[in-house]
């Protein structure tokens, strides 16, 4: 019954798929679904968003209150107030805030599929439900979490996502992740991770790691998607990574340029971890370290001297109790920080403006200071700071001719978020997905009208279910 299903909305997708192009574009314009099967994105079109709250997020042009944002080929064109834009499809703009789409700067995609499922007991809490039912993952299970998580990242106005894969049990398990990004249209990393339950005497599987690296043409997706290495670090007790293992896993990436990501000092028992790093030199503006609570000043001081970026996840961070992000002293001491996702095993949803909101609120509250994180800071450590963080800031995090268009729009109309006021406290305190009315990657519409245009949103929580229903039973998990 299932498979019938599924092939009928797979045939009536196809057919649809023959009739996009320009009518594609205007459908996804219009906020019409142009293919109701997931695989086929919509074209990049021309089109002027106009008369919003415009917020650039570039110190050198600021907000511009009844502002045009002229996009074609994927490219950001114009911005500004009256554009000329002939013979593009104008999109109204009124009552809405134009802003970068969100980065995400670390997401456990996969793992998505056990959403909520971290209980409250010792033997149900988070690492051992992930790598019990980690191990009876297939690729077609990796496939079912990410094109889910994908999902609601478009939904939620995420445009880049950091996809954080440790669970490649085998190269089609990094093959089934990477269709689900590539069907999606986000940009973003696959940073290629060791299997749940891993030993820590053995590497990730590098020949494939280096194989993927070669190939990574025919996974890229046009540019959007790049690679890197999702590394487990030293290790901590009682598991501690010989040396030999994470230096051989550490050179590999190093050697062929590509970024690392490792996770750090998340418990107190496991502060230091920045210090061993950066005596080993293992730090450097190609690693991006996690979490980060159980640091000293000196650390600070070394992750910015290294060029080392961090990436914060309050909502996980406080959740599963690690501790309280160190927002403040990270920006002071001149570390380039950026906002996460994590997993949604613990934080239950993928929501960038609840995000900003723990961690303004965490900062203030710590530092008994109203004005400690202002508004449009956390603003731009959703959007500029996380590209930077993440090495796209010059294609994209803010809005500028000659960037890339990465951008969302979220109504101001809504009973959650109006009357219009001032605009960063709005979509830091307000603001939630369900505002979310469009959101463009690359110039494709991904999102019109809080609809999305290239999933059909049933199919892909339905598959989805019926994906961890197996799992729980093959994990012997109910
Ligand atoms: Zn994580």
């Amino acid at each position: 019954m299932q498979a019938r299903m599924s092939r009928r909305a797979f045939l009536s997708g196809a057919a649809a798929m023959s009739t996009v192009g320009t009518a594609g574009i205007a459908a996804a314009v219009e906020g019409k679904s142009a293919q109701p099967a997931a695989g086929k994105l919509p074209a990049r079109g021309e089109f002027v968003i106009r008369g919003a709250y415009v917020m650039t997020m570039d110190p050198t042009v600021g907000d511009i209150a009844r502002g045009d944002v002229h996009v074609k080929a994927g490219a950001i064109v114009a911005v500004g107030a009256d554009l000329k834009a002939a013979g593009a499809q104008v999109i109204d703009g009124r009552g809405t805030i134009v802003l970068p789409g969100f980065v995400d700067t670390h997401w456990h995609m996969w793992n998505t599929l056990l959403r909520s499922m971290a209980g409250d007991k010792r033997e149900l809490g988070y690492f051992p439900t992930v790598a019990t039912l980690g191990k009876v993952f297939t690729p077609d299970d990796m496939y079912q979490g990410t094109r889910l998580s994908a999902a609601e990242a478009l939904s939620s106005g995420f445009t880049f996502v950091h996809d954080w894969c440790h669970n490649v049990r085998g190269p089609d398990f990094a093959v089934a992740n990477l269709r689900a990004l590539k069907e999606s249209g986000l940009r973003g990393r696959f940073s290629y991770g060791t299997p749940q339950a891993h030993p820590p005497t053995e590497t990730i599987d590098l020949v494939d790691f280096e194989r993927l690296g070669r190939d990574w043409k025919s996974h890229a997706n046009g540019g959007l998607l790049d690679l890197g290495l999702a590394w487990r670090g030293m290790g901590a007790a009682p598991a501690p990574i010989p040396p030999e293992v994470y230096r051989k896993e550490f050179d590999t990436a190093r050697a062929a340029g590509l970024p690392i990501s490792v996770h750090v000092a998340n418990l107190r028992s496991r502060a230091g971890q920045v210090d061993a790093l950066a005596k080993a030199n293992l730090l450097g503006k190609d690693v991006q370290v996690i979490h980060a609570i159980w640091i000293t000043p000196e650390e600070i001081q070394s992750l910015a001297a290294a060029g080392s970026s961090v990436s914060l996840s309050p909502y996980t961070e406080l959740r599963i109790g690690f501790g309280f992000p160190r927002t403040g002293e990270l920006l002071a001491g001149g570390v380039t920080v950026g906002l996460s996702v994590d997993t949604t095993v613990l934080s239950g949803n993928a929501d960038m403006f609840a995000i900003m909101k723990a961690i303004q609120n965490v900062e203030n509250s710590q530092t008994e200071n109203e004005f400690k994180l202002p508004a449009r800071r956390v603003l731009e450590l959703a959007t500029i700071e996380g590209a930077r963080s993440m090495g796209v800031a010059d294609r994209v995090g803010s809005l500028k001719p000659g960037k890339r268009a990465d951008l969302i729009m979220v109504s101001t109309r809504d009973v959650n978020i109006g009357v219009f006021t001032d605009p960063a406290h709005t979509l830091v305190e307000a603001a939630q997905p369900s505002n979310v009315d469009t959101v463009v990657v690359d110039g494709r519409i991904l999102k019109r009208r809080g609809k999305l245009t290239a999933f059909d949103t049933g199919r892909v929580v339905g598959e989805a279910s019926a994906a961890l229903t197996a799992v729980r039973k093959r994990g012997n998990w109910w």
